[in-house]
């Protein structure tokens, strides 16, 4: 009753549904009376004995008889009428004479046609006798049968569109997205910003919207305009979707993440409607954070007429993104987080007062910061204590937090596949390797002979001595396992994030780049192709340090990269190089005096680096001794790209 009720209320509600069922019952009227007209008109044009077979054709199917019975009925002049349905071959009905009423089924008859068989015989015998031989229009299924047909008829194409629907339905659905973005609702996440270490300018960006989105109405009561949107832009893994995540956290919000491409679909118009739903959820969800990965992707606009249909609809996304938060009211409390790494792909229109304003930049973690990570990772898996988390974070410079947390994950299931109880420093240096040298221990190893093993023992134990002694960096590590394009390396860390580079660090350097190269002279009398690697990379740095680092006698305070092309002749060219090279001899003589004064240490490493392949920790010290550093008189700058290709030496 209740739900007729409401029914009726709802007829009463909308004024369209009566003129709908009224419209639906004339057109169903004015289709049975044309059938009916249709009918009468037809039945004017039959004979009397057509009428009559066709009224109740029952009585002669109800009396099944066989062809040769008719046949002979019709030589003894006994038929009165026979009748051939339509549609129906082979499917005859008679009466005799007498007034009996039956039907035969004549065999061999087709829908093509009924010729060679015995009706054949029945046509000649009409001729012959003379009894009416008609057409009628019998239907021969049984009532139930003929019942059956007709929900047949009716169901099946109700199913295919059925089943049409739903699946049109279904896919819609999934372009649209609503479950899918419903499923991307999180419980309201536990994360705090304390969870993210360092960023502390963005954490304090975000902490202003977290205010606005624990007490919204004391900023409406003022009439300060909400924040809308925050644009977090920082490489991959620098934690945006953690920041994001806090953020919603902190204010006890709900959150909401999808990625640029979740807009994109296959159906043209169905992108905008994921962002409609989507939009509709985040407010449904209220207070709540709609964090947007990869923004970029929709987040560049097409200009003019460049572009087809794509980008067309990547304009009509951006567009309803910025629509639904145009049309955010103040107590809305929804904050919509996006995240990129190509800030320079976002529309202008995003950026605008009331959208994405509020810009936070988040960038790779400093050394200390590194070291809290280390901590803080480790601390979240078994380990044994013994990594020195300060050494680790000064292997890892260039690095973001997502790679630390990768390396100490790394560690961690190699350690379970070993069956170690703990994880180990040595597990996470072993990953912090196969991290910054792309790969495992690689299988050339097996195809090193003895002679290359020593060659390579004494080209790292050369370079660590060098370094070390020079006062080129701390030396971290020494190994001599192949990874990746490295046969062995040498970690050198600088101890610290200095942009600065001092001209007697560089001249160290160039010196430790050499120092593997002078070892394998000194100890073996010939060089390999080992060095070539070294080699390349000491003549940049002596070309750079002569050409615009300022650390050239011929060229004073003038910077080569600051010469005009066209002054470039070949003597300014020649002049370098000539310099540089000097720069490089200056280095080798540096390591030639070294490494024979150091001759006994450098046996030693090298035949430690054979026995055990990888030397670190209070052991390598012990092996490289204590030196004091010279004091330096020149400063220079150098990116900090290049400090990082300067943190260790590789021999390829
Ligand atoms: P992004 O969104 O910038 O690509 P994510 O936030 O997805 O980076 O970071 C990936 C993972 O890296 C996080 O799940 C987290 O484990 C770790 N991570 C990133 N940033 C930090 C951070 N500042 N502090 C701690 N862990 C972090």
């Amino acid at each position: 009753m209740t739900v007729l009720k409401k029914l009726i209320k709802r007829v009463r509600a909308n004024s369209r549904v009566p003129v709908a069922v009224l419209s639906l019952l004339f057109v169903v009227a004015g289709f049975a009376l044309l059938t009916q007209e249709a009918t009468r008109e037809s039945n004017s044009r039959k004979s009397p004995e057509m009428l009559e077979f066709e009224k109740s054709p029952d009585t002669w199917l109800a009396n099944q008889r066989n062809v040769s019975e008719l046949i002979k009925a019709a030589d003894a002049g006994q038929v009165a009428t026979v009748a051939l349905a339509n549609g129906h071959p082979g499917l005859v009905l008679y009466t005799l004479r007498n007034g009996a009423k039956a039907s035969v089924t004549v065999p061999g008859c087709t829908v093509i046609g009924c010729a060679g068989t015995a009706l054949d015989k029945i046509a000649e015998r009409s001729a012959a006798q003379g009894f009416a031989l008609v057409g009628v229009d019998v239907d021969p299924r049984t009532r139930s049968q003929h019942l059956l047909d007709l929900l047949g008829a009716i169901v099946s194409p109700l199913i295919i569109i059925a089943t049409m629907g739903i699946g049109f339905f279904v896919l819609m659905r999934l372009q649209t997205g609503v479950g899918g973005a419903a499923s991307t609702l999180s419980e309201r996440p536990g994360i705090k910003f304390d969870d993210a270490i360092g960023n502390d300018e963005a954490k304090a960006a975000l902490n202003r919207v977290k205010a606005f989105m624990s007490d919204p109405s004391s900023y409406v009561k003022l009439g300060a305009a909400a924040p809308r949107g925050v644009l977090l832009v920082g490489p991959p893994g620098t934690g945006k979707t953690l920041l994001a995540k806090a953020l919603a956290g902190e204010s006890k919000a709900n959150f909401i993440a999808v990625d640029g491409s979740y807009f994109t679909a296959t159906y043209y118009g169905a992108g905008v409607a994921k962002v409609k739903a989507l939009f509709k959820l985040a407010r449904n969800n209220a207070p709540c954070v709609l964090f947007i990965d990869e923004v970029d992707g929709i987040g560049k606009r097409s200009r003019g007429n460049e572009g087809g249909g794509a980008e067309s609809e990547m304009n009509r996304i951006i567009n309803r993104v910025l629509v639904e938060m145009d049309g955010f009211e103040a107590m809305d409390n929804v904050v919509v987080v996006a995240a990129t790494n190509h800030e320079n792909n976002i529309d202008e229109a995003m950026r605008r007062p009331g959208r994405f304003d509020m810009l936070v930049r988040l960038g790779k973690p400093t050394l200390p910061e590194r070291a809290r990570l280390f901590d803080l990772y480790l601390g979240k898996v078994t380990a044994d204590g013994s990594a020195d988390t300060a050494a680790l974070a000064r292997m890892t410079t260039g690095l973001t937090p997502a790679d630390i947390a990768n390396i100490v994950n790394k560690a961690a299931s190699s350690a379970a596949e070993q069956g170690a109880a703990k994880v180990t420093s040595d597990h996470v240096l072993r990953a912090i390797e196969t991290q910054l040298l792309g790969g495992e221990i690689s299988r050339v190893k097996d195809l090193l002979t003895e002679g290359t093993r020593v060659r390579l023992a004494y080209h790292e134990a050369g370079h660590a001595i060098i370094g070390h002694w020079t006062g080129a960096g701390l030396v971290e590590r020494v190994t001599i396992e192949p990874r990746g394009q490295a046969l062995g390396v040498t970690y050198m860390t600088r101890g610290t994030e200095d942009p600065l580079y001092k001209q007697n660090e560089l001249v160290s350097r160039l010196a430790m780049m050499l120092g593997g190269r002078e070892a394998e002279l000194l100890v073996l009398d010939s060089v390999s192709s080992g060095a070539s690697d070294d080699l390349k990379r000491a003549s940049e740095l002596a070309i750079e340090m002569v050409g615009s680092l300022g650390f050239s006698e011929t060229f004073g305070l003038l910077s080569v990269g600051g010469i005009p092309k066209e002054l470039l002749g070949p003597d300014i060219q020649a002049a370098v190089l000539r310099e540089a090279r000097v720069l490089l001899e200056q280095a080798q003589a540096t390591c030639r005096t070294l490494l024979s004064a150091q001759r006994a240490r450098l046996d030693t490493m090298a035949q430690a680096l054979l026995t055990c392949e990888v030397l670190q920790g209070a052991e390598l010290k012990e092996m490289l001794g204590e030196v004091g550093r010279v004091p330096v008189p020149h400063v220079a700058a150098i990116g900090r790209d290049q400090a990082l290709a300067l943190a260790f030496t590789r021999r390829v």
